[in-house]
């Protein structure tokens, strides 16, 4: 959805109004930086005509004064208005930044399903960039330069405002021009905008696939594509170059021949009599001095549109709907009845189904298992109960007897502890990861006690900052046995009545499996829970199995059953009993 530019306008002044007084401060300077300016040319008249060709003392002593009073003045102005406007700009850049950021962390995780990190980064941090300087220095040649343009017609007016006529017909064409050039930089913008999140999305995808790309000898390939989006983005900002020269060319040839007509004109015979030295001075020098701020003003329109464009891709995002938080219901702590009637499950980018009417009621404190071939559907299941995807109905999928979509999102959430099979560590200390999202850390004797009980204690223990180590970017410096292991302590640590464990045992050795088994029963014990595992041995003890394909159950039954079944869970305990 592209809203118009005039409502893009609207909304970023919006975002401007929360400064009002510095941003009136700074247009106050802008407009006195010019009337200074202008002033300067507009004194010239009377300095030639009486003080030089009369030959006045008084107005020639004065000179001096009137410089000197007018440059401070102009200093100050210029001071005022660059101060607010940096300090507007960067507010604004800085709400802007924090907005998204807020959003996109509010956002269902179906959006970020189809928008990759690299575009979403690029938004936050370049996107966010271009408006600031939109706002910063197009607002400020544009107040500071079209005012001085305003006076300086102004005082070519009251010099000659015959003459000055000539200049005011060219106006309607410039505006044409700057109409034009205006559309063309905006698209050429938004071309650059999608070329830099193809800059990000190339990068990222190289530094996080660095090993991957060595290991599979894909330098050439990863190079090519990178030259490829790199080019395409050069391409579009000298295309927006172009455009921008000519358009100052075109503007600065219309203004340079009014000023040529008002020179033949002022040739006339009937003309130069009436006209001073001094109005010819001050005539010539306007029409000059206009020049820059002219090209100046129609330059700033790619700045502009370049602005428009990014505040318009913002917009966009902002505009998404967040994650529907509709419900009213809080608990503290559910009981764990999980019951699913009948759920079919599309994502909501593709139309097969991934879960066919799946039936399964998990009485509160059971543990199940969901075993199958991977895509099954397994991971899927798992994530619709924390509700990180709608279901249709809603009342598919019950908690306690309640539809999930009636819990406030917080609150149903907290009645879940998630292992997976991709463990997320942030940049800090083992311990923070441990304790994350926890409102009151825990005291360090229960920490140490969660670590050993999770086997973290095991490798932490040797590090000579213990569990105050950082665990570096996603945790580089872990292995991912390791990684699993802190996502148990984790799961410890919030101690929700729920819990779900996706292969969260996947990247251990049998040895360490084995180990951290007990710790994952003793957390089970009096809990509902879901543990997905390909090695079925650790799903033995479970109070049901549930054979999954293609997102329907097509068996089960407690271990034994399964076993005396004879059926796809037997062939593949059977196959899994030869490996070992
Ligand atoms: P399992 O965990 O049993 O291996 P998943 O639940 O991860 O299987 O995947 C089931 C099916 O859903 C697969 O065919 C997979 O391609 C598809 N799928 C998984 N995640 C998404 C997603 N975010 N968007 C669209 N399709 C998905
Ligand atoms: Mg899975």
């Amino acid at each position: 959805m592209q809203h118009s530019a005039t409502h893009t306008y609207k909304r970023l002044l919006g975002y401007v109004k929360s400064y009002k007084s510095a941003a009136i401060v700074a247009i106050i300077g802008m407009l006195g930086y010019s009337a200074m300016d202008a002033t300067f040319v507009w004194l010239m008249q009377p300095f030639i005509d009486e003080g030089l060709t009369e030959r006045n003392n008084t107005v020639l002593s004065w000179a001096p004064y009137v410089v000197i009073a007018l440059v401070i003045g102009r200093g100050t102005f210029n001071f005022l208005s660059s101060y607010c406007l940096a300090y507007v700009g960067s507010q604004v850049v800085r709400s802007l930044r924090q907005d998204l950021f807020v959003h996109m962390l509010n956002l269902p995780v179906s959006f970020h399903d189809n928008h990759s990190n690299g575009e979403l980064i690029s938004k936050i941090t370049f996107d966010t960039e271009q408006v600031q300087q939109a706002i910063t220095k197009a607002l400020l040649v544009l107040v500071r330069e079209g005012a001085y343009v305003v006076f300086l017609l102004m005082v070519m007016f009251n010099a000659s405002w015959k003459l000055s006529l000539i200049f005011l017909v060219i106006t309607p064409i410039v505006a044409v021009i700057v109409a034009v050039v205006s559309k063309r930089f905006r698209k050429i913008s938004r071309n650059i905008q999608n070329a830099m999140g193809d800059v990000t999305r190339c990068s990222e995808q190289m530094l996080a696939g660095h090993k991957v790309i060595h290991g599979f000898n894909g330098q050439q390939q990863e190079t090519e594509r990178f030259g490829r989006v790199n080019n395409i983005n050069r391409l579009q900002r000298v295309k927006m170059d172009a455009t921008k020269a000519l358009s100052v060319s075109v503007i600065q040839i219309l203004a340079a021949s009014s000023m040529a007509v008002i020179l033949v004109l002022i040739s006339m015979p009937g003309m130069i009599d009436s006209i001073t030295s001094g109005t010819f001075v001050t005539l010539i020098s306007s029409m000059m001095l206009m020049l820059r701020p002219l090209k100046q003003l129609s330059n700033v329109n790619s700045e502009l549109q370049r602005g428009i464009a990014a505040a318009q891709s913002i917009f966009a995002v902002l505009d998404t709907e967040i994650e529907k938080d509709n419900g009213t219901l809080e608990i503290a702590k559910a009981k764990g009845h999980i019951e699913i009637k009948d759920l079919s499950f599309a994502y909501p980018n593709s139309l097969d189904p991934v879960i066919t009417n799946l039936n399964l009621d998990l009485k509160p404190g059971t543990n199940i298992a969901l075993v199958g071939r991977s895509g099954s559907g397994k991971s899927t299941l798992s994530s619709l109960l924390p509700r990180f995807y709608d279901v249709e109905p809603s009342s598919a999928i019950t908690l306690d007897g309640i539809p999930l979509c009636d819990y406030k999102l917080r609150s149903l959430r907290q009645q879940f502890a998630i292992v997976s099979q991709q463990v997320v560590l942030f940049n800090d200390t083992i311990a923070n990861n441990i304790m994350y999202g926890l409102e009151t850390p825990l005291s360090d004797e229960a920490l140490m006690d969660v670590a050993k009980k999770a086997h973290v204690w095991e490798f932490v223990k040797d590090l000579p900052l213990g569990l105050n180590t950082l665990v570096g970017e996603d945790g580089v410096m872990l292995s991912g046995g390791q990684r699993q292991r802190i996502a148990i302590a984790r799961a410890i640590v919030k101690d929700a009545p729920i819990l779900i464990l996706d292969e969260a045992t996947s990247a251990l050795d049998t040895e360490s499996e084995k180990l951290i088994q007990n710790a994952l029963e003793s957390l089970m014990r009096d809990k509902t829970a879901i543990i997905i595992a390909h090695r079925l041995s650790t799903i033995e003890q479970v109070d049901c199995i549930y054979v999954l394909d293609k997102g329907r159950i097509i068996e089960q039954g407690t271990h034994q059953e399964l076993l005396t079944q004879n059926g796809t869970y037997a062939a593949l305990a059977k196959m899994q009993q030869g490996e070992n």
